[in-house]
């Protein structure tokens, strides 16, 4: 018997800096079994996934969202350069919808004028922005792709951040590998966040008191950067980058942010922004 209570005291104490927690990086496939076991795993740890929709799959989504309430957040899945994307975002935004993304792939950099109306159009509906930064997968390395990292770069989030200051803009995978960017540029826009999801965590998992250089203004006074009461790792938000409907990825990011943020011994409390409490502030509209 006190076995029993000690795992479930283990157990609860484990969950306790996941509680509430949400990811904002779920790709979802098309699926309706995939958002059932999202949402089983979601329910252990009271979560909501910031689940990433393609047009074609608004329909399924929106149903499946009313039946099961506060567990999925929806993200228009929209390609910047299709023709039809503002007519694209006004019916995600109509469907309740909070946000767009992943941005990935296109044709032009971030921040190309080209791509003004459709921040206009998102900044219009308060919606946030999840961009893809850094490298990019091959997913069909035998077939010629108009794809080039240089568009997706890190650094060009930050025009879009000041041209847009109401709104949330999240970098996906800390702009890899260009990280020192990514930190800096997070530090000076108060509406910039990252997910650490990717390959970074495993790439630099014998180092990761590195990412103590990254995310190094912790409690310093200085006019040279913006005064803060919070640990600078609070600009990083939780994300799994779950797609193809693999699960396993969920558990895993959970585990490599855990093992990040003790290693750089970042507090309970911050852990529990990381983990969510940031972004259910964004939610309410209360950042
Ligand atoms: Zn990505």
């Amino acid at each position: 018997m006190l076995r029993v209570f000690l795992l479930a005291l283990i157990a609860g104490s484990l969950l306790a800096q996941t509680n509430r927690l949400v990811d904002a990086h779920v790709h979802h496939n098309g699926q309706e079994q995939f958002l059932n076991e999202l949402v089983a795993r979601l329910e252990k740890h009271d979560g909501m996934a910031f689940l990433l929709v393609k047009p074609e799959h608004l329909g399924q989504v929106t149903r499946f969202m009313a039946a099961h309430p506060g567990r999925l957040t929806g993200f228009g899945d929209v390609a910047l350069d299709d023709p039809g994307v503002l007519e694209q975002i006004d019916r995600f935004h109509q469907a309740g919808f909070r946000g767009l993304g992943e941005i990935s792939r296109t044709r032009r950099d971030y921040n190309d004028p080209a791509y003004t109306p459709i921040y206009d159009r998102a900044a219009r509906y308060g919606m946030m922005l999840l961009f893809h930064t850094g490298i990019v997968n091959r997913v069909q390395p035998g077939l010629a792709e108009d794809v080039s990292v240089d568009r997706l770069r890190v650094t060009l989030l930050d025009n879009i951040a000041r041209r847009y200051p109401k709104t949330t803009i999240i970098g996906a995978h800390l702009g890899n590998p260009e990280y020192n960017w990514a930190g800096e540029i997070a530090r000076w826009n108060p509406n910039l966040y990252f997910d650490l999801s990717g390959s970074t965590l495993i790439k630099k998992q014998e180092d990761l008191a590195f990412f103590k250089t990254i995310f190094w203004w912790s409690s310093v006074a200085s006019p040279h950067t913006p005064a803060s009461r919070v640990s600078a790792f609070e600009k990083v938000v939780f994300g799994s980058d779950v797609f193809g409907g693999e699960l396993a990825e969920f558990d895993a990011s959970i585990e490599r942010y855990k093992k990040l943020l003790g290693a750089c011994g970042v507090s309970p409390e911050a852990q529990a922004n990381i983990f969510g409490g940031t972004l259910r502030r964004i939610l309410e509209g209360a950042r």
